[in-house]
């Protein structure tokens, strides 16, 4: 395999916390088109990283037998385009047997749906409600496009192990997570939406 074609890795973990009743091998790919206040990666996000080489990742699809599921995530995924797509289909050509789920903020319809016929789910965040343009932008500190959100939901919601994904910012007041929750009702086709606890960031450059 060439490398050149597949998206750089920035990190590999076992977790037994990211999909409800599943073991998930996380691979974290490096950038973000969005620069979310209070982001916990948000090194990977901004490049900082050490980079995991395709062997440690080979290796550990060949013998981590511990987990059900690869959860692609980062940074944002679908930034990395056609890359994402040559990851996925190596994925799937190694272990068959694995769930596949990529997360995404949604950014990207285009890409959501290029590589959906080789996922089985996507996480999608939804981080204020989508249609209030300016609370969105107050969260990810760049413009927020809602078109692209839904459609990129569109595509997500006809997968089986899709779910959505809110957290609680202390900026969101409780109309707020109603309308988002009213939007997933509205939008997810009945994938389910978790709303977790708001976990404060300090980066270690204000420290
Ligand atoms: S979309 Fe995710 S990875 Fe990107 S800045 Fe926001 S929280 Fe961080």
């Amino acid at each position: 395999m060439n490398s050149l074609n597949f998206p750089k890795i920035a990190g590999l973990l076992t977790s037994g916390i990211d999909h409800p009743n599943h073991v998930s091998l996380n691979i974290y790919l490096p950038y973000c088109n969005f620069n979310c206040r209070q982001c916990h990666n948000y090194k990977i996000a901004r490049g900082e990283f050490e980079e995991v080489s395709y062997e440690q990742l080979l290796w550990e699809l060949e013998n981590n037998f511990i987990v059900d599921m690869v959860i692609i995530t980062g940074g944002e995924p679908t930034i990395h385009g056609e890359k994402l797509l040559n990851l996925t289909k190596l994925i799937k050509e190694k272990r068959k047997d694995l769930i596949l789920r990529v997360d995404s903020n949604g950014s990207k319809p285009e890409v959501v749906k290029l590589v959906s016929s080789y996922v089985d789910g996507f996480a999608i965040d939804i981080k204020a409600p989508p249609f209030k343009k300016e609370k969105y932008e107050f969260t990810i500190r760049t413009n927020f496009n809602v078109d692209a959100l839904l459609e990129s939901i569109k595509v997500a919601a006809e997968l089986p192990y899709t779910i959505f994904r809110t957290v609680k910012y202390p900026w969101l007041t409780e109309s707020d997570l109603k309308e988002i929750k009213d939007f997933v009702k509205t939008y997810g086709k009945g994938k389910p939406h978790y709303v977790n606890p708001f976990v404060e960031v300090v980066e270690e450059s204000e420290n």
